[in-house]
């Protein structure tokens, strides 16, 4: 006997018709590329997105036919999320700071048909042109631009493009399992693997992240996805905050601490999400104006190890609550976010915060397990440290154009990180498996390394990799950037791990450099770090 309830598709359409009906004057505040800041509201995204989606239907391009950007975090790229995916295309959103050479590959790769692009991104693209054959269309987003129109054959301008379209343009039904959107991981090695999310995928993360021990979005709640919409989905803020009604502001390009801390202050952000490195350029900027983030409750931090020094700094000098979540492209991207349970609120102070330090526990519709290099599961102990391994709705099933066996082991996907958990399933991530360092046979966690290293005053930033050692095969050092004024000296940076960690766990030595090299989505590349200095502790022998 089946039950008698409706069924309807869950489709991202829903979504913006739901934010339209029912938050309307809701202000969504853009910082655009080419016309300012603007404030406009879901009422008028989604009549915009109607449009799109009546415009690129014309276009005759067939059922999910992909369509790219190459946009900054405003409200035209919002309205190509949902215009486009509305419509039943594929949006492909791509990380402008991909190398050329991928940025072909990928365009290629998915087919694009049609290319949506900010103006700051008219020169990469007049520069690709002749390779990227399959192109149909490039709309660039903004009104009629005579001197961009002179430098790409054919450009389109999107506020003309729109108009094209019919506003009473209606949404079809779609199967929800349909493709809805596609990104590219940002690949440090070999060529960028494309995940492609469907619309049913995409609403049930929405659906978790809405939870309250997940991010919670409320229509009380005025959000700052700094996290880019070229990155998994501004971490599906996108879809989440059209589901809750909550305020948006789009930063634009300027993501410097000075830009953030002006739009929180302005525009009285109260949720902002983001990577650590974003985090430490505002609360820099922050201190040195004297701003007190006075309307700033949460912010989701993740990408990368949130150090303990920012979640208490955030705490201490702000009132921050600081979620510290951890996912990747392959998950939509939310694997865990770390909120207490209750029994830990009879715990002291103290042990509490030590507890905020983890990546957290999944919520329902993700599962986690560890399991060792014979593959079998290892106990949730939280001392017991393997390979993450992940399945769940919102977990990807095969890589675009790649089959299921070659994407995962046993049914479950294998993340490349390495990690414990502990009996109530809250996730340490030790490292990415290629970062651990093995030293004598025993494993030294980059991670832990790391966090206690920038949580010294005279370093800015820093990372920790494993290098040649005749003895130990590797052994750690610390590539460090000094804080602005400061002078710290090796033997004090090797002194502030005593009594934080194992004497033999201490890295080697300390290099200081002026920035860290970083990869696409702001990550370490500690490839590049372990090839410029892998034998800097058998020369000195
Ligand atoms: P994203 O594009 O979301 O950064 P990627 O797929 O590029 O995701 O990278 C995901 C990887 O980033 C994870 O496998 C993990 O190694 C790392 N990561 C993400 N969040 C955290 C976190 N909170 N702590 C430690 N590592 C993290």
């Amino acid at each position: 006997m089946l039950g008698q309830m409706m069924t309807q598709p869950l489709l991202i359409s829903t979504l913006i018709d739901h934010a339209e009906r029912y938050h309307h004057d809701t202000e969504i505040v853009s910082v655009n590329t080419m016309d300012g800041t603007e404030v406009t509201s879901w009422g008028k995204v989604a009549a915009n997105a109607r449009k799109l989606g009546a415009a690129l239907t014309k276009l005759g391009l067939g059922p999910q036919a992909r369509v790219a950007t190459i946009a900054w975090n405003n409200r035209r790229h919002l309205e190509i999320y949902y215009g486009a995916s509305g419509a039943g295309f594929v949006c492909h959103t791509i990380n402008p700071r991909l190398f050329p050479e991928q940025l072909v590959y990928i365009i290629d790769h998915a087919e694009d048909q049609v290319l949506f692009i900010d103006k700051t991104f008219l020169p990469l693209v007049v520069k690709l042109r002749d390779q990227l054959k399959g192109l149909k269309h490039i709309i660039l987003m903004g009104p009629c631009d005579e001197e961009a129109a002179a430098q790409v054959e054919g450009l389109l301008f999107y506020d003309d493009f729109i108009e094209t379209g019919e506003a009473g343009f209606q949404w079809p039904e779609l199967d929800e399992n349909t493709a809805s959107s596609l990104c590219y991981t940002s690949g440090t090695t070999g060529n960028p693997k494309g995940v492609l999310y469907s619309h049913r995928s995409t609403l049930l993360h929405a659906f978790a992240s809405n939870t309250p021990d997940c991010i919670g979005f409320s229509a009380m709640d005025i959000v700052l996805p700094v996290v880019p919409m070229f990155h998994v989905n501004a971490w599906g803020s996108v879809y989440a905050t059209a589901m809750s009604g909550s305020r948006l502001v789009l930063p634009g390009p300027d993501l410097h601490g000075e830009a953030l801390v002006k739009l929180i202050d302005t525009w009285k952000v109260t949720l902002a999400l983001g990577v650590p490195t974003i985090w430490l350029g505002l609360l820099g900027y922050a201190k040195q104006a004297g701003s007190t983030l006075e309307s700033l409750k949460r912010t989701v931090v993740g990408g990368s190890a949130c150090p303990p020094s920012m979640i208490t700094e955030f705490r201490e000098d702000y009132g921050v609550d600081t979620l510290h979540a951890w996912g990747m492209s392959e998950m939509s991207p939310l694997g865990s976010v770390n909120h207490p349970l209750a029994k830990h609120l009879d715990l002291p102070e103290e042990e509490q915060n030590r507890l905020r330090e983890s990546q957290g526990r999944p919520p329902f519709g993700v599962d986690l397990k560890i399991v060792g290099e014979d593959g079998a599961e290892l106990p949730r102990d939280g001392k017991a440290t393997g390979e993450l391994h992940v399945r769940g709705h919102w977990v990807l099933d095969s890589y675009f154009r790649k089959t299921r066996d070659e994407t995962l082991t046993d049914g479950w996907f294998d993340t490349g990180d390495v990690a414990s958990l502990d009996p109530d399933g809250y996730l340490t991530i030790r490292d990415r498996s290629k970062d651990i360092i093995k030293s004598g046979g025993e494993w030294i966690s980059s991670v832990e390394l790391e966090n206690i290293a920038i949580g010294h005053p005279k370093l800015a930033d820093a990372a920790v990799v494993g290098v040649h050692h005749e003895k130990w095969d590797e052994r750690p050092i610390l590539v460090a950037v000094r804080a602005e004024g400061a002078d710290p000296t090796e033997a004090e940076l090797r002194g502030f791990y005593e009594g934080k960690i194992a004497h033999w766990q201490i890295p080697d030595r300390v290099v200081f450099v002026d920035a860290l090299p970083r990869n696409a989505t702001g990550k370490v590349l500690k490839r590049d770090l372990r090839e410029t200095y892998n034998e800097i502790l058998t020369e000195t022998v």
